[in-house]
């Protein structure tokens, strides 16, 4: 049987119809990641038990007692904890260890019946934006073996890119979903900071991460967002605000919107001519549909990535200060006392881009250097943010490209740090703000490489924001 489904409304309707069952559907998305594996999308496929779970899925289903999420199959980023499952973030720190506890946003679509197939390879403690930063090699693009996916959620994005699972859970710091979306063609989500509980999540840059989605359809990021959205005591930083009821935003098309373009990003020097060519098209698109757009510049877009880039290292110094050789995973077999059980531990442990990230995060927050670095970014951040909100005072999203080229060459930037770090110029400014952003679909070049767009909008505008890409991906014309 040949099954392949782009959204869960589709999923159900068969379902229903008994066209297929839980069982046939994982067993699908087993043979599709053996049938990938040289994609290098997985860390772990938790194959008996996905079977064995869709068979009491299916009994449920028999008697009218499923959750909402009966039939999903899911995939897990490398970050996240579910309880009794291995979990290393990629990295060799973390051998061997296991999950304690699982993390709200999991256990939430557990509860509904969800079904986990396996954990994703991504780059080492999400640092990075090509999946090359992984202790367990790189992941590969489904659309060509050289290329990369994106990161750091690239196995989560190219799980869902080839139909390894439906939908997949990303973290989000700086862009890590809503990149590899746009270079794997499907769509990324990255909420409000403090939508969704980060207990449970690995902590890369606290002030920063976000629980994200990858999906082929707004429905499928509505529904998902809604479950793991929240308030809950293990995360004292999570917003108490009320969930809505995020799919029943999509019901309806939008209505004359206000629209703002980024110019800056869109003409900057960096950007690829058909990249451009593609996001001026869809501005022109949305104009004949009566959309009032106009441009602005964000005029602080030059200091978002070194702001990002100062306040993520100097979290994440501290937040892996935790690996220690002594605590978790890994520890040198060849140590004399415990300094050296630290030092080699840490320096055999970690890899190259996340030491460079702790040494650059203790340096700008040491003694002589933390006002001129830290307090310093600190204080853009704030104008930053303070700039992006002001754009949705006039604005109802603010769109530009996701990312100034399409996918790129395995090996490519591995060694050009600073150009592997321009790869997320336009997505740190929703996690610098802390707003939602979406990458959707936006054509292909002329090598048939995907293309993508970003929206933002305000905080917690979720809603809108998914009914405006639903309506932007659904578009004939
Ligand atoms: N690529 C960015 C970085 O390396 C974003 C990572 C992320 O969002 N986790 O920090």
């Amino acid at each position: 049987m040949s099954l392949s489904y782009t959204s869960f409304g589709q999923i159900q309707k068969d379902l229903t119809a008994s066209k297929i069952s839980c069982l046939e559907l994982v067993q699908h998305y087993l043979t599709n990641i053996e049938k990938n594996k040289n994609l290098n999308a997985f860390l772990a496929v938790y194959e008996q038990e996905a079977l064995l779970r869709a068979k009491e899925i299916d009994e449920k289903l028999k008697v009218d007692k499923a959750g909402r999420l009966a039939g999903m199959v899911i995939g897990l980023k490398d970050v996240f904890c579910y309880a009794e499952h291995g979990l290393q973030a990629s990295s060799k720190i973390l051998n061997g260890f296991e999950s304690q506890f699982t993390a709200t946003c999991v256990q939430r679509l557990l509860d509904e019946d969800a079904i986990i197939i396996g954990r994703q390879n991504c780059d080492e403690f999400a640092m990075g934006s090509s999946n090359e930063t992984s202790a367990f090699g790189p992941v590969k693009n489904a659309l060509g073996e050289n290329l990369v996916p994106g990161g750091s959620s690239g196995g989560s994005a190219v799980a869902v890119q080839a139909d390894m699972c439906l939908v997949a859970l990303g973290s989000d710091t700086g862009g890590s979903v809503r990149q590899p979306a746009a270079l794997c063609g499907i769509m990324g989500f990255k909420p409000t900071y403090s939508r969704i509980s980060r207990h449970g999540l690995i902590a890369y840059a606290s002030s920063f991460d976000t629980v994200g989605a990858f999906a082929k359809s707004s429905e499928d990021l509505a529904l998902v967002l809604e479950i793991m959205a929240g308030a809950d005591e293990f995360d004292s930083t999570v917003s108490q605000r009320e969930v809505p009821n995020y799919q029943s935003f999509l019901a309806k098309k939008p209505e004359k919107l206000r629209i703002a373009y980024i110019d800056n990003t869109i003409s900057h020097e960096g950007v690829n001519p058909e990249v451009r060519k593609a996001t001026q098209d869809t501005i022109a698109w949305l104009k004949s549909e009566g959309h009032t757009l106009e441009a602005v510049d964000f005029s602080l877009l030059e200091y978002a990535l070194p702001v990002y880039y100062i306040l993520t290292t100097a979290e994440a110094s501290t937040n892996l200060a935790r690996f220690d050789g002594v605590r978790y995973g890994y520890r040198s077999p060849n140590v004399t006392d415990i300094e050296s059980l630290y030092k080699k531990s840490r320096s055999e442990g970690f890899g190259r881009e996340v030491k460079r990230r702790i040494m650059l995060g203790t340096f700008v927050l040491s003694a002589s250097y933390y006002d001129a670095y830290f307090t310093k970014a600190q204080k853009v951040r704030r104008l930053i943010r303070e700039q992006t909100l002001d754009f949705f005072q006039k604005f109802d999203f603010l769109i530009c490209p996701t990312t100034p080229t399409t996918a790129f060459k395995i090996g490519e930037l591995s060694e050009k740090t600073v150009e592997m770090y321009l790869s997320d110029l336009f997505t740190v400014q929703a996690s610098v703000a802390g707003v939602p952003a979406i990458s959707v679909p936006n054509g292909q070049d002329s090598n048939n490489l995907p293309i993508g767009l970003q929206i933002m909008a305000s905080a917690f505008e979720e809603g809108p924001l998914l009914s405006f890409a639903n309506y932007l991906i659904k578009r004939t014309s």
